[in-house]
């Protein structure tokens, strides 16, 4: 692995909007944590919105800071802690390729402890144990992180670093389809076709689905059809809620996987789910969304929130090993780590159909 430098590059935030590649050092292990050197990074939809300063005083708590959580790197540097340990440290061997989770739960809170770890009743205590890389600890716009074994899973084989990178929406969808209970011969919808949305369509299909419909509109919604989801264009039909009723004789769907976090997307996930039916909500809406609760209470509907990725970072990279699932098409766009503010304009602004930007340290 060659020696571990003093210092490295990094992306540091420094105030909204204000960022800068430096030199800063190189973080140590300590307690159950390893040293990765990161090989990929992908841009998750919620760092532009970390980077303007949308969520102050909570992502991040403080300034300066590292932010990214989307990473696939090399384990460099184990723990004097996990060294004493003969198996983990066999099995997160200096050379191992992992990917990266953003949540370690502070494990010894009552959802830690039943594998809730992603709603963790001690998130941002740092002191408790908790985690979340890249929101409240520090990320991996850097060449170098520092995470705990509990956060990162070994690669299969024939897996890229790149690939690896995309495990944050990839587990982020597998969790919300699992959320959904989505089986054989469901009839799913699916509200925006960006990542998150795409691996949704993938995993409804792998589990059985007899057809997944998809909302969205332009290069996105193409790439979704080309996968073989029903495409609704938004832009196109008058009324995309309709067309989901045409599909299902008028009942509506048994799942609906929402991942735009619109009002105009919640209101047609709402309407397009048949009575008794589930409503998973990926979408984290910025701003506060009106919806009709009687109508929802009346039609049974469950909802079911979707906070990141718990224990589906091994199924879902053995998914992708396997071909079951791909990353063709969602990863679109590679840059290195001195042309964030690049890659970051071209995931903003979609250039070029991007849809998931990877940024190499
Ligand atoms: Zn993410
Ligand atoms: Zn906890």
């Amino acid at each position: 692995m060659g020696d571990i430098p003093a210092t490295m590059k990094a992306v540091v935030l420094k105030g909204p909007n204000e960022f800068e590649l430096q030199e800063v050092p190189v973080p140590q292990p300590t307690g159950d944590e390893v040293l990765c050197r990161v090989r990929a990074i992908a841009i998750c939809g919620t760092d532009p919105k970390i980077v303007a300063g949308k969520f102050p005083g909570m992502w991040p708590p403080a300034y300066p800071c590292i932010i990214g959580h989307e990473w696939a790197g090399e384990v460099v540097e184990l723990s004097d802690d996990l060294k004493a340990s003969k198996k983990v440290a066999a099995k997160y061997a200096v050379g191992t390729r992992v990917a990266g989770e953003a949540h370690k739960g502070c494990g010894i809170c009552l959802n830690c402890m039943t594998g809730h770890y992603t709603v963790c009743l001690n998130y941002g205590d740092n002191a408790s144990g908790h985690r979340h890389y890249g929101f409240t600890s520090q990320g991996a716009y850097a060449q170098y992180i520092v995470s705990s074994v509990k956060s990162v899973t070994p690669l299969p084989d024939g897996l890229s670093y790149h690939q690896g990178a995309m495990l944050d929406s990839a587990g982020v969808a597998l969790h919300g389809v699992q959320r959904g209970a989505v089986k054989t011969g469901d009839a799913v919808l699916i509200t925006g076709p960006g990542a998150v949305g795409n691996f949704s369509f993938q995993y409804s299909k792998a589990s059985g689905a007899r057809f997944v419909a998809m909302i969205g509109r332009g290069p996105r919604l193409e790439q979704a059809v080309k996968m073989g989801a029903i495409g609704i264009d938004y832009e196109k039909v008058d009324d995309p809620v309709a067309k989901v009723l045409e599909l299902t004789g008028g009942i509506g769907v048994d799942c609906t996987v929402e991942c735009a976090g619109t009002q105009q997307a919640i209101d047609w996930a709402i309407k397009a789910t048949r009575k008794g039916g589930r409503l998973v909500m990926n979408g984290l809406p910025t701003s506060t969304i009106e919806v009709p609760w009687g109508q929802m209470t009346l039609a049974e509907l469950d909802i079911l929130g979707v906070r990141a990725n718990p224990n589906t970072a091994a199924p879902a990279l053995a998914l992708m090993a396997s071909g079951a699932v791909t990353t063709d098409g969602i990863h679109t766009h590679t840059f290195p780590l001195d042309q964030f503010a690049e890659a970051l304009a071209t995931f903003v602004e979609r250039r070029d159909g991007a849809m998931k930007v990877v940024l190499e340290p």
